[in-house]
C-alpha cells in the first residue's frame, strides 16, 4: 500500500490537474478541427454557393461534398440546382416560342392599322382616326415588349447577333435625339445634350445594338420623370474609354432595390405603385450590350430626386476579337 505524505499529495494533485487541463485542451482542439472540417467548412462553402445562386448564377456545383448529414445537404443543393437549370431552359424556350409566335400577328396588325390610318382604305373621320391611332400605339408597345423577350432569349442562348465595325458616335447621338424628340415634347420634358461632346474619330462598335442600349436608358429617363423634368446626356473621353452619363430628375430608385436593377423582370416598387407600364427587361438587355462593348454600367439614384446612369465603352475594340455572335 502506497502511503503519500502531505507534500506528495499536493504534487500529485497538481500533476493530475495539469494533465486534466491538457487533456481538455487537446479534446477542445480536436473538436475544433473536427467541427471546422466537417461542419463549419462545408457550411461556409454552401453559404457562398447559395449566395451566388440567389444572385442568378445557376452555373454552380458544390464539389467538396463532405460525409454525413452535412454532406447530404450539399448533394441536395446540387440536385435542386439541376432542377432549377432545367426549369430555366424550359422558361427560355417558352420565351422564345411565345415571342416568335406573337411577332407575326402583331406585325400584320401594324400594317393593317397603318393602312387605315393614312387613309388608303378611304377617308376617316377625326374620331375614327383617333381610335385607330390609339390601336396603332398599343400595338407598337406590344411589338416592343415582344422584341425585348426575343432579345433576352437571344442573349441567353448566346445568339444576340452583333455587327462590329467602325462607326461614327456623333451619328448615334443624333439618332438617339431624333428617336426621342417627339416623346420628350409629348411628356413636356427637356432634353439637354451637353455641347462639350469630344470630337471622336470613328471607332468600332455595333451601331444598332448600342442604340438599343442607350435608347432604353433614355426612354426610362423620360418614362420615370414627371412633366417639366429634365434629362441630360453628357459624353466624355477617359483614356481608352468613352464615358456617357444620362441623368434625370425623376422618381429615382429605392436604395434597397438597387442591387437587383440589372436583373430580368425587375421593376422597382415605386414605379409599380405609380402604375407605369414596363417589363423590367430593358436594363438587362442594356447591360449585356454594354458589357459586349468592353464596358461597364453603373447607377446613382436617390428616390424622389433622380437617377444617373454612367456607361463606359471601349474606344479600342479589335474587330477580330469580336466576330462571334454571342
Ligand atoms: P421597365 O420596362 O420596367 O422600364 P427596365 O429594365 O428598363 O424595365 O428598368 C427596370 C426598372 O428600373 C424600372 O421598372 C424602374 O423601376 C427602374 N428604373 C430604370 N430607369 C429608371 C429611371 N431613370 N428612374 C427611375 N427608375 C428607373
Amino acid at each position: 500500500v502506497l502511503v503519500l505524505q502531505g507534500g506528495e499529495v499536493k504534487t500529485l494533485g497538481l500533476i493530475l490537474s495539469v494533465a486534466g487541463t491538457f487533456l481538455v485542451a487537446v479534446l477542445v482542439l480536436f473538436l475544433d478541427i473536427f467541427l471546422q472540417k466537417k461542419v463549419f467548412g462545408p457550411i461556409a462553402v454552401y453559404t457562398r454557393f447559395v449566395k451566388k445562386v440567389s444572385e442568378g448564377d445557376l452555373n454552380q456545383k458544390i464539389e467538396e461534398i463532405s460525409s454525413g448529414d452535412v454532406g447530404k445537404l450539399g448533394s441536395a443543393f446540387n440536385v435542386m440546382l439541376e432542377k432549377l437549370r432545367e426549369i430555366d431552359v424550359i422558361k427560355s424556350a417558352f420565351n422564345s416560342v411565345a415571342a416568335h409566335q406573337l411577332r407575326t400577328p402583331l406585325s400584320g396588325m401594324k400594317w393593317v392599322l397603318k393602312y387605315l390610318l393614312v387613309g388608303d382604305a378611304g377617308a376617316l373621320t377625326d374620331e375614327q382616326k383617333e381610335m385607330i391611332k390609339r390601336g396603332y400605339e398599343t400595338n407598337e408597345k406590344m411589338i416592343q415588349m415582344v422584341n425585348n423577350l426575343l432579345y433576352v432569349s437571344r442573349i441567353e442562348n448566346g445568339k444576340f447577333g452583333y455587327e462590329f465595325k467602325e462607326n461614327d458616335f456623333s451619328k448615334l447621338l443624333e439618332a438617339l435625339r431624333e428617336n426621342s424628340d417627339i416623346v420628350f415634347k409629348e411628356h413636356g420634358i427637356e432634353l439637354d445634350i451637353d455641347n462639350h461632346v469630344p470630337v471622336l474619330p470613328p471607332f468600332i462598335f455595333d451601331f444598332s445594338n448600342l442604340l438599343i442600349a442607350l435608347q432604353n436608358i433614355v426612354d426610362n429617363a423620360i418614362k420615370y420623370t414627371p412633366p417639366n423634368g429634365k434629362v441630360k446626356i453628357a459624353v466624355d473621353k477617359e483614356g481608352d474609354l468613352l464615358k456617357i452619363t444620362i441623368s434625370d430628375n425623376g422618381v429615382g430608385i429605392p436604395e434597397a432595390e438597387l442591387p437587383k436593377l440589372f436583373t430580368k423582370f425587375f421593376r422597382a416598387s415605386n414605379v409599380v405603385r405609380l402604375q407605369t407600364e414596363g417589363t423590367g427587361l430593358g436594363l438587362f438587355i442594356t447591360k449585356n450590350i454594354i458589357l459586349r462593348h468592353g464596358g461597364s454600367i453603373s447607377v446613382d439614384s436617390v428616390e424622389g430626386k433622380g437617377t444617373t446612369f454612367t456607361i463606359h465603352i471601349s474606344l479600342i475594340l479589335k474587330k477580330e476579337s469580336l466576330d462571334s455572335n454571342a
